[in-house]
C-alpha cells in the first residue's frame, strides 16, 4: 500500500524568519506526531531551502524546490540547476505547476527537459498536470491529462525504484477555494494510473504517488484521501498556518493504516 505525502507548496510566500519557524514548529509536531506511513514535505523559496533542511534534519520531513532550470549550468541569470539543489541534498522538487505554465508560458516540451535535469542528479519530480475550466467544460479533461503526461514523459523510462510523484491540479481548483469533488478527483486520477500502467508497467503504476492539489484544507482532506488513486495532497494556501498543516498531517495519519 502507498505511504501518503501531504506535500506543501508554500509558492512565494514566507520571509526567511517565517519559513525558519514554520520549521521549527512542524520538527516538534513530528517529535510526537510523525506517522511511519505519511511524508511531510515542504517547498519554500530556493533562498531558504537550506535552512529549511537544517531545522528538518532531524525528522523524516522532505524539503523541495518549487521549480528547477532545464539548463545543466552556465549563463542563465536567475535559474537555479538540479544539481545545485542536489548539493543541498533536495531530494525533491515541484515542475509543471500550473502557475509556471500560465506565468512563465512553460511548455511540456520544457518540463521534459526538467525532468530529465533533476532524473540526472536523483532528485524526484513532482509533476504537476491538470485542465483549466474552460478544457473541462468542453469536455477536453481526460485528452488534456493524456497530453500532458505524454508530453512531459517523453522517451522517458522509469528504472526499477526510481520515483515520479504525479500531482493532479484541475487549474480551476488552484487558489479559488473551490475543490474537485472527490468523485471527480478520483476519476483523474484513475486514468492516470491507468495510463501509467500502459506506459510503463502495472508494478510501477501501483508504486507512483499520485497527489491531489487545489483548495485542499484540513475540512476536506479527510474524503480526498479516502479515495482509493489518492494518495497525498499538494497544497498550497492551507498548508501556510502551522495549525491547518497539522491537522492536515493528523487526519492521513489517521488514514493510513486503513485501506484506502
Ligand atoms: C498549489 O499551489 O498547488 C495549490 C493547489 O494551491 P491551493 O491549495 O491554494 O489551491
Amino acid at each position: 500500500m502507498r505511504s501518503i505525502i501531504i506535500a506543501g507548496n508554500w509558492k512565494m510566500n514566507k520571509d526567511a524568519g517565517q519559513t525558519s519557524e514554520f520549521c521549527r514548529q512542524l520538527a516538534s509536531f513530528l517529535k510526537e506526531h510523525s506517522h511511519p506511513r505519511v511524508t511531510a514535505l515542504l517547498a519554500p523559496v530556493y533562498p531558504f531551502l537550506a535552512q529549511a533542511r537544517e531545522i528538518l534534519e532531524s525528522t523524516p520531513a522532505l524539503v523541495a524546490a518549487q521549480d528547477v532550470s532545464a539548463r545543466e549550468q552556465g549563463a542563465f541569470t536567475g535559474e537555479v540547476a538540479a544539481f545545485q539543489l542536489a548539493s543541498l541534498n533536495i531530494r525533491h522538487c515541484i515542475v509543471g505547476h500550473s502557475e509556471r505554465r500560465q506565468y512563465h508560458l512553460e511548455s511540456d516540451a520544457l518540463i521534459r527537459e526538467k525532468l530529465i535535469r533533476l532524473r540526472e542528479q536523483g532528485i524526484t519530480p513532482i509533476l504537476c498536470i491538470g485542465e483549466t475550466l474552460a478544457q473541462r467544460e468542453a469536455g477536453e479533461t481526460e485528452g488534456l491529462i493524456v497530453s500532458q503526461l505524454e508530453g512531459a514523459l517523453q522517451g522517458l523510462e522509469l528504472d526499477a525504484g526510481e520515483d515520479l510523484v504525479i500531482a493532479y491540479e484541475p487549474v480551476w481548483a488552484i487558489g479559488t477555494g473551490v475543490t474537485a469533488t472527490a468523485q471527480q478527483a478520483q476519476e483523474a486520477h484513475a486514468l492516470i494510473r491507468a495510463w501509467l500502467s500502459q506506459r510503463f508497467n502495472p508494478a510501477t503504476a501501483q508504486r507512483i504517488h499520485l497527489l491531489y492539489g487545489g483548495s485542499v484544507k484540513p475540512g476536506n482532506i479527510a474524503e480526498l484521501l479516502s479515495c482509493a488513486d489518492i494518495d497525498g495532497g499538494l497544497i498550497g494556501g492551507a498548508s501556510l498556518k502551522i495549525e491547518d498543516y497539522q491537522a492536515m498531517y493528523a487526519t492521513a495519519a489517521g488514514l493510513a493504516g486503513t485501506a484506502r
